[in-house]
């Protein structure tokens, strides 16, 4: 990429500059950095805007992501999103819910289906057509900053795999946090460096791909981070690995292959390590937006 294509950036959390971050590995000509004050891992100096947006092009959306869920169907796709439909189904007041970075919005869909009053952001302009010509969706065409929605109007923010994506990550967050009524929750799913596939491969894990992935989070920097924005983490888990996808292809067959058959082996033992010590694949957060005030009975 050439050098009129990058732009240094001061870490997202603390604000420190580049001569506090430290070099954790190169990929694709770029460098992911680990900030030696709070530990926030992230791609400096990385793809101006107009490169990063690139990819959500038309292209990207018929020719890879679309395919990868198939042909859209309804019932499928419901049931697909059940486990989040069903643990933020008890913040209903306003009943109104939004998803940040909703690409098509699948996840929309389903939640409309569960009667949700629903809405959704997304800065490729061929994915937010999609889902309001196809879906008959309420998307807007925008980052979450810049959408011009009602602070305080939600019950639920989802951020589905977007936060690593964003280029200001504590912005939205704040962002996030303007928009939730008091006691409002957001829901925050994305890739967790501290993975075991991470720590074992580095940065041979397909996860790891800063001309997209500019942000990488740890149990400990996610917590961080929305405690910094006016959400308080409520539960920090992560799901299990996957010992072939997005590995594949990166690290030799022949390693993959005992790898694979001593985690399946060792699965009732491996799976609660796994979850007990943070390594799965995926991060999954739920945050509660503060400033509940309680009601206290008067004192006279
Ligand atoms: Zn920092």
């Amino acid at each position: 990429m050439a050098d009129a294509d990058l732009e240094e950036v001061p870490c997202n959390m603390c604000g420190s500059s580049k001569p506090r971050a430290h070099k954790l590995f190169s990929k694709n000509g770029l460098w992911v950095t680990r900030c030696r004050k709070c530990h926030l891992v992230y791609v400096n100096p990385r793809p101006v805007q107009s490169r990063l947006w690139e990819r959500y092009s038309e292209e990207y959306f018929t020719k890879e992501y679309l395919p990868a869920y198939g042909d859209f169907n309804p019932e499928a796709n419901l049931s697909r999103h059940m486990g989040i439909l069903n643990a933020i189904d008890r913040y209903r007041q306003t009943n109104c819910l939004m998803d940040a970075g909703c690409a098509v919005g699948f996840f929309l869909d389903a939640a409309r289906r569960r009667g949700w009053d629903v809405c959704g952001v997304e800065v490729s302009e061929y994915a937010a057509k999609y889902g309001r010509e196809r879906l008959g969706l309420n998307i807007v065409n925008s980052t979450l900053e810049d959408a011009g929605l009602t602070p305080g109007s939600f019950d639920v923010i989802t951020l589905g795999d977007t936060l690593e994506h964003l280029r200001d990550p504590a912005g939205t967050l704040r962002a996030v946090s303007r928009l939730l009524r008091a006691g409002g929750l957001a829901y925050i799913s994305t890739p967790n460096f501290n993975s075991l596939n991470r720590l074992l491969f580095g940065r041979r894990w397909g996860v790891i791909g800063p001309t997209e992935h500019i942000y990488y989070f740890t149990p400990r920097t996610i917590t961080q981070l929305l405690t910094k924005s006016g959400l308080a983490p409520t539960s920090v888990t992560t799901g299990s690995i996957n010992t072939y996808h997005y590995l594949r292809g990166n690290v030799d067959e022949k390693v993959l292959k005992v790898y694979d058959a001593i985690v399946r082996r060792a699965r009732p033992l491996v799976e609660p390590l796994i979850r007990a010590f943070r390594i799965g694949d995926g991060l999954e957060v739920f945050a509660i937006k503060r400033g509940y005030v309680h009601a206290r009975p008067s004192s006279s």
